[in-house]
């Protein structure tokens, strides 16, 4: 969604709300299997002193995927999302400043950036997931499995020496 920031770019203390969903086929990810409900963004942008600032959040509801376990599990996820709003980008690189198109800014561009910002970090399904065993493939979150013992090198090693003696 496009904002229209003309009643408060050139008028200091001004503030302008929104609140959009945003649309799902841009927010595809591999650790999410579907949204329950609609992704909201919502927030002002308020001219501060002349500094077009935003502040909002970013609400979603979805089922993911356990990145470690494959776990299914539901997961709420509430972003805060803040950014400059400029009327000309500086020539070094910062990710909090967004370029005002005319008079309007991209809120879909803003928003998406940070739910994909966030979704690159690991989706667990609890912090301290244990993940699957690589041997037999049992969810080692529901107890130790048979072949642990086995796997581990340091036993191999020890098996070794006692073969050969
Ligand atoms: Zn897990
Ligand atoms: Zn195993």
């Amino acid at each position: 969604m496009r904002l229209e920031l003309c009643e408060i770019i050139d008028i200091p203390g001004e503030s302008r709300p929104f609140d959009y969903e945003l649309d799902k086929a841009a927010l595809e990810f591999d650790s999410v299997l579907e949204y329950e409900g609609p992704v909201r963004a919502f927030g002002t942008v308020e001219n501060e002193a002349g500094m077009m600032i935003l502040k909002g959040e970013l609400d979603a509801d979805m089922r993911c995927r356990c990145d470690r376990c494959l776990a299914e599990f539901e997961k709420h996820l509430r972003l805060n999302v803040a950014a400059t709003l400029v009327e000309e980008l500086p020539d070094e690189d910062d990710s909090e400043l967004y370029l005002i198109d005319g008079t309007q800014i991209d809120l879909d561009e803003i928003f998406i950036t940070a739910f994909v910002l966030n979704m690159e970090q690991v989706t667990l399904c609890k912090e301290d997931c244990r993940g699957l065993c690589p041997t037999c493939g049992k969810n080692l979150n529901e107890g130790p499995c048979d072949c642990r013992a086995e796997g581990d090198p340091r036993l191999a090693v020890l098996r070794q020496l006692l073969e050969n003696n």
